[in-house]
């Protein structure tokens, strides 16, 4: 994990946005040229990246609902 853009620049992508794109450069299939990877067109030639819609995988609901029997699960060894 790459922390360049932690705290040195406020206005740089946030955490998450770093976690989801991996705060790289990606390579243009056109041209070669190196574009910042949320990108949507080469800043050289203009190509037209095919920007997917990523799933994280895990929805927000369900990391609060796994943390939640987490704790209970734990709550309950303490209590029994
Ligand atoms: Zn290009």
């Amino acid at each position: 994990m790459t922390s360049q853009w932690q705290e040195s620049d406020p206005d740089g992508p946030s955490e998450a946005d770093i976690e989801r794109f991996g705060g790289e450069f990606k390579t243009c299939p056109d041209c070669g040229d190196e574009v910042y990877d949320q990108a949507e067109f080469c800043t050289a030639c203009n190509h037209a990246f095919n920007i997917e819609a990523e799933p994280t995988g895990i929805p927000a609901w369900a990391m609060v609902m796994g943390a939640a029997v987490l704790i209970a699960i734990l709550l309950f060894g303490v209590i029994l």
